[in-house]
């Protein structure tokens, strides 16, 4: 039997990528009957379908985010297990981007699509990493989709926050960092950077911290932002969502010296724009190089690209004779400029 053509197998619809044969969308931007999600960003993982397959990691983060019932029925697969929607086998494989991040492999009559949601590959110690999964169509984000976007070692970011604590000690550091997945990554690197005390977070985190921590990612000692502090955290490292720096929830602190954690932050002028000191150029979306590196290591037949800066790796993928095109789907954002993710 002839394999379909990958327009019949996924196709671009306003709701998001649709799948006919399997009658499911994936990452779909407004509520249908049938979902496969790939995680639990909002922009991403929605309320309201009518059954969503994803992880478990997932589930658990929408049932979190949502409350049980945000969808009528919801189906757990595990990373690597097969599920067969319809006339499609369907396996979810790591993508590296947050807890229970997922790329959807979605296979009919041995045409193999994979659409990665958002990834990077740089190790995270939050996940598991990106898995490469050769396929025919390679349905790819390109937030950080130009040369100009090369994301520096996550280590060395944070050597340089804490590195700031100390020349600083008298003023409290106030970490902005998307309150999934940033936000804990963000602190597990401290934590292996040999930054043992107590780390105080915004209430806004509390829950997802504790779903990390759940599913054992190792947080270490945590305490509220909002208690009494002897020194008004003078010294002290506090992480909360980008938007409550600016905020007047920062005037409890001592002289607080604002730091934002964003692939964004290698752009000077946004920085300033948000009045941060400490820009740390941590991003949990793939940069130039591993975007490029990806899609030589997929090496689909073609290459799809949903989102983001497409002219860059549209030109790219046509010099380096891959056949590519642009979905341009509407209704993603990277999380951490829909709080003013990356
Ligand atoms: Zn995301
Ligand atoms: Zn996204």
């Amino acid at each position: 039997m002839a394999a379909p053509r990958p327009e019949k197998l996924l196709c671009p619809k306003p709701e998001g990528l649709y799948c006919a044969p399997g009658d499911f969308y994936v990452d779909p931007v407004r509520p249908v009957e049938r979902a496969v999600i790939t995680h639990g960003h909002a922009d991403h993982a929605r309320a309201g379908h009518g059954s969503v397959l994803a992880t478990p990691e997932t589930l658990a983060i929408m049932d979190e985010r949502y409350g049980r019932g945000h969808a009528r029925a919801v189906q757990a697969a595990a990373y690597g297990e097969t599920v067969r929607v319809g006339e499609v086998d369907v396996r979810l494989v790591p993508a590296g981007h947050v807890l229970g991040s997922a790329q959807a492999v979605v296979e009919c009559k041995g045409l193999r699509m994979v659409v990665s949601g958002d990834y990077k590959r740089r190790r995270d110690p939050t996940c598991p990493p990106f898995e490469v999964t050769p396929c025919d169509v390679f349905i790819s984000e390109a937030t950080f989709g130009l040369p100009v976007f090369r994301h520096p070692d996550d280590r060395g970011e944070i050597e340089r926050l804490i590195r700031s604590t100390r020349q600083f000690p008298d003023r409290a550091h106030l970490v902005g960092a998307y309150a999934l997945g940033k936000a804990q990554r963000v602190i597990r690197l401290l934590r292996e950077a040999g930054w043992d005390r107590t780390i105080y977070t915004h209430g806004a985190m509390d829950r997802l911290n504790a779903l990390y921590q759940a599913h054992g990612v190792d947080l270490g000692p945590l305490a509220p932002a909002t208690a009494s502090h002897p020194t008004k955290f003078a010294g002290e490292i506090v992480i909360a969502p980008p938007s409550a720096i600016a905020d007047k929830w920062s005037r409890r602190f001592a002289d607080p010296l604002p730091v934002f954690a964003s692939g964004w932050m290698s752009v000077r002028a946004r920085a300033r724009q948000r009045g941060v000191e400490l820009p740390l150029v941590i991003s949990d979306h793939a940069d130039w190089d591993e975007l490029t590196r990806t899609v030589k290591d997929v090496a689909p037949g073609e290459l799809w690209i949903t989102h983001g800066r497409e002219e860059g790796l549209l030109r790219w993928a046509e010099l380096n004779g891959v056949k590519a095109r642009a979905l341009a789907l509407v209704g993603y954002e990277d999380e951490d400029e829909e709080d003013d993710d990356g």
